[in-house]
């Protein structure tokens, strides 16, 4: 099969872990016997220095005309305090929402030769992390309506509006049910019922989908109550699904007990193609063009790719089961502990595309 991939590059080691994650795929495509056609896009504080935009006219359009998005990472401290316009989450938040991703996947995995990079107690991380947190994204108080205004006795006051539809809703709950149902069968669905209108709306919905998907366990769990599960016993959870800005949360702190932040991929998906696949780190520009950065979240991404967009499961295997091999002979960048010196972002990229 040939598929079309867009390229966003992006800012720091943006372009340093996406040259590592082609070169995974390439190694899949000739072991496999596909073919991987790039298109580079242009979005970020790089866009802005070529353009005068972050978001430049045309992306989401050479996006649209691919099958899958990978983009390495964007921002920087140069692009700071710069007009919306010119700003590089700007572009992000934009492209997720013309695209239509709705849904952004962020799996946390305690890779077994890593249980030491595990911040949590001994026998916690022995039980295993293997989650999914589910997070709605392009609905909730990111995208509701905000406002400043002058008061006569309280000074400047500010209000961030959150708003949900059951249509909303429905869809992203449904997304966790389905992904559930490929895995071990039970969701969470996490909110602020005790306080908040939307999160009672959220519960309702949630309740119906849970009786239409009677085979798949189902809980409410409080937003807080969450954040502590999350380091008591991370291992009761499967599915999580959840707001925007809890999710945003919620997924950072997933993400630290499973170690290195140079590990994690994530998926954002819509009901049509392509879906955005990306690491969770951000362009760390301390590191940028020292050959520093781990390659890993973003090779992971592509395996996310390969499962959710190109139905390609095999395929999705062989690159996770390449990376745990590579890590399991000790190998590592500067980011995380192994046995011996570390390795840089180019042979990293060598070593797990050579075992593909
Ligand atoms: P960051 O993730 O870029 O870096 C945090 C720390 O983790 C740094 O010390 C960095 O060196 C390290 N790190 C991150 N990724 C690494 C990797 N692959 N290998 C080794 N070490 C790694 O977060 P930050 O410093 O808060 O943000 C830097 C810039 O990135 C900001 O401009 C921010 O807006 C942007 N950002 C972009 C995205 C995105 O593109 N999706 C996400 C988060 C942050």
């Amino acid at each position: 099969m040939n598929y079309k991939i867009a390229l966003i590059r992006g800012d720091g080691i943006g372009p340093e872990v996406v040259t590592e994650a082609v070169k995974v795929m390439d190694a899949v495509g000739q072991r496999f016997g596909h073919t991987f056609d790039y298109t580079d896009v242009l979005l970020g504080g790089c866009a802005t220095d070529a353009v005068g935009v972050s978001y430049p006219e045309g992306t989401a359009e050479a996006c649209k005309a691919c099958d899958a998005v990978l983009l390495g990472a964007v921002g920087g401290p140069k692009w700071d305090g710069r007009p919306a316009e010119q700003r590089p989450e700007t572009a992000l938040l934009a492209i997720r929402k013309d695209l239509g991703l709705y849904a952004n996947l962020r799996p946390a995995t305690l890779r077994p030769a890593l249980a030491d990079a595990c911040p949590l107690k001994k026998e916690t991380a022995e039980k295993g992390i293997d989650l999914m947190m589910v997070r709605e994204l392009t609905g909730g108080i990111y995208f509701g309506k905000r406002d400043r205004y002058d008061t006569e006795d309280r000074g400047v006051e500010a209000t961030d509006l959150m708003a949900y539809s059951e249509m909303e809703i429905e869809r992203i709950g449904r997304r966790a049910f389905e992904l559930a149902r490929l895995r071990r069968k039970s969701v969470a669905s996490v909110d602020k019922a005790n306080v908040l209108e939307t999160s009672r709306l959220w519960r309702s919905v949630m309740h119906r989908l849970a009786e239409e998907y009677s085979d798949v366990e189902y809980r409410d769990v409080l937003v807080d109550n969450c954040a502590m599960q999350l380091v008591k016993d991370p291992g009761q959870f499967d599915v999580v699904v959840t707001e925007n800005m809890f999710g945003d949360i919620l997924s950072d702190e997933a993400s630290m007990i499973t170690g290195s932040i140079g590990l994690l991929p994530s998926a954002s998906i819509g009901d049509t193609a392509p879906g955005l696949y990306e690491p969770i780190h951000g362009s760390a520009p301390d590191i940028a063009g020292q050959d520093k950065a781990n390659p890993i979240a973003t090779i992971l991404s592509v395996a996310m790719m390969f499962r959710y967009s190109f139905d390609l499961p095999n395929e999705a295997k062989a690159v996770e089961e390449a990376v745990d091999a590579v890590l399991a002979e000790g190998w590592h960048t500067a980011d995380f502990d192994g046995q011996g010196d570390a390795i840089g972002t180019k042979k990293m990229g060598d070593l797990i595309a050579a075992k593909i």
